[in-house]
């Protein structure tokens, strides 16, 4: 599995920094979001260092229907239960400020900080 030393979510996924943890699989990690905009604001990552929906191969495939799937079990979790937001952010213009590929998932009610 693809890791790379200089990213701050592969140190997450390999334990070497700390975090919220929200869900664990062989292929997906899902942790709180450090700065969170909502009052429940996950990430969805796969464990295979990607930069961002850019790099996508066919074999990512496999795992990339599981971050959807995921979003949805995850607002249950943790009490969500008046709809929710999912954001991919893609490159400079795409306002992706970590690039290892993510899904933000906003819940909880409103007002939020952002968005
Ligand atoms: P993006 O702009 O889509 O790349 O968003 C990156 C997100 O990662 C931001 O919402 C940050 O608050 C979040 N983030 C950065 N470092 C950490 C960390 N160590 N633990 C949890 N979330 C983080
Ligand atoms: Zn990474």
């Amino acid at each position: 599995m693809s890791h790379d030393p200089n990213c701050v979510f592969c140190k997450i996924i390999a334990g070497q920094i700390p975090s919220r943890k929200a869900y664990e699989d062989d292929d997906l990690l899902a942790f709180h979001d450090i700065n969170p905009w909502a009052p429940v604001h996950v990430l969805i990552v796969p464990k295979q260092h990607v930069a961002g929906l850019s790099d996508l191969a066919p074999a990512h495939e496999q795992w990339l229907g599981k971050m959807l799937l995921l979003a949805p079990q995850l607002m249950r979790d943790n009490g969500v239960n008046n709809g929710f937001r999912t954001v991919i952010n893609t490159g400079q213009d795409g306002g992706q400020e970590v690039y290892h590929l993510h899904m933000h998932v906003f819940g909880g009610p409103r007002p939020w900080v952002k968005g």
